[in-house]
């Protein structure tokens, strides 16, 4: 280009990419726009999730890069990424369903996502059924010939009810439904599409990212056409992830396995000392023994159970809130998936605008902590939880 002047110049750098090597780290593209020189490669590209880069709405080599890694993960054929787990979730809901479709959904869910069905059933003429997680006959009962979509969490929040994922999608096998799985509490340990379902979300917030500095969400699909149908209604809701913060979870699921491992091992140990402390009167953790799900969680789980654990100090409001504040290693926040370990009580937050029945009906006491511990030596933590509840006690 040097015939031409140097502000033209200036708008036309020569782009450069390795050539003789190629880069071990995947690259940031900023760059949301990419030319063609064959206008029938342009046209072609139109056509779905896996075609030529166009727009960074359509498509960008990393987040490309995350959404293969997604889809490597969870044993899917593709995956799309998003800008948030709820950019995913209304993505995949709002792409699958229109307005006279019905939902089974299992009853205690994120409350994001519990808000978007309840707006959906409100504005937009969506039916939904509210069912346990654990009963394929439930499920049954309330299919309908306008269901479109069963959609489970693998373990609820902060109730730690688990899902019986492959025994509810069974039940709906061969009928048309898809079933849709948040899969943010299990990466890893669980792989929904391997277990019959359709559709595996994630808030990559969570564990994929993992060092609590990126907001992302990802869906896996098992089948090409439903994924081309969500990418293609992704266009429209424009929940687009952004190229550098497919990078940081990408750099996160590089440690992803170790971390889970890890903080499901911290986890486990922790709330066997809980269990054993007078000043508790109950803890919720799949691994324990005398959890309601304890034997479904050691079939449907690989690995852990999970690294979000919740229990009740004896003493009731006063002393959850009291827990809450005492901590000092453990840090009070939202959100679960850390390399540090997170606290808080639902009652006053997450789940502030439930009444008594509806605290009761999700599982959670006035009380309730939720621990979700991080990669700090467990002795650190558990030194930390006993000075707390020593604080917190009546
Ligand atoms: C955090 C979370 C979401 C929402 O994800 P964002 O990235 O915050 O939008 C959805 N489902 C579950 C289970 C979550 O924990």
């Amino acid at each position: 280009m040097t015939e031409h002047h140097w502000e033209t110049r200036a708008v036309h750098p020569p782009v450069i990419g390795p050539d003789a090597s190629r880069p071990l780290g995947v690259p940031i593209y900023q760059g949301h726009l990419f030319a063609f020189d064959d206008a029938a490669a342009m046209a072609e590209a139109f056509e779905g999730p896996d075609g030529a880069f166009i727009y960074g709405r359509m498509g960008n080599p990393t987040v490309r890069s995350l959404e293969r890694a997604v889809a490597d993960l969870e044993g899917g054929a593709g995956a799309l990424a998003a800008a948030s787990g709820m950019g995913a979730i209304t993505t995949v809901l709002t792409a699958l369903l229109r307005s006279g479709d019905h939902v089974i959904a299992q009853s205690s869910l994120y409350g994001g996502t519990h808000g978007l069905l309840h707006d959906l059933a409100d504005r937009w003429g969506v039916a939904v059924t509210h069912v346990p997680g654990d009963d394929p006959d439930a499920v049954r009962a309330a299919l309908r010939p306008e269901t479109r979509v069963l959609y489970l969490e693998t373990i609820a929040n902060p109730s730690t009810h688990v899902a019986d994922v492959s025994a509810l999608a069974g039940a709906v096998r061969g009928t048309g439904v898809l079933t849709v799985v948040d899969n943010t509490f299990t990466p890893v340990l669980c792989r929904p599409l391997l277990q019959g379902a359709d559709v595996s979300v994630h808030s990559v917030t969570k564990y994929l990212g993992g060092h609590a500095d990126v907001v992302g969400g990802a869906a896996a699909f098992a089948d090409p056409d439903v994924h081309r149908r969500v990418w293609r209604h992704g266009l429209d809701v424009g929940a687009t992830a952004a190229p550098h913060s497919a990078w940081l979870v990408l750099r996160g699921m590089a440690t992803l396995a170790m971390r889970i491992e890890r903080q499901s091992r911290t986890t486990l140990d922790l709330a066997r000392r809980l269990e054993a402390h007078p000043a508790v009167a109950s803890v919720a953790y799949p691994g324990l023994p005398g959890h309601p799900q304890h034997v479904l969680a050691t079939r449907a789980l690989d690995g852990g159970y999970g690294a979000v654990l919740s229990f009740e100090p004896a003493g009731g409001r006063d002393a959850g809130r009291a827990f809450i504040e005492s901590v000092r290693l453990a840090s009070l926040a939202t959100s679960l998936g850390d390399v540090s370990t997170l606290v808080m009580h639902p009652a006053s937050t997450s789940h502030r605008r439930l009444d008594a029945a509806g605290l009761a009906a999700a599982g959670i006491g006035e009380a309730t902590v939720r621990i979700a511990p991080g990669l700090e030596h467990p002795d650190d933590l558990w030194n930390d939880i006993e000075q707390a509840l020593a604080k917190a006690a009546p």
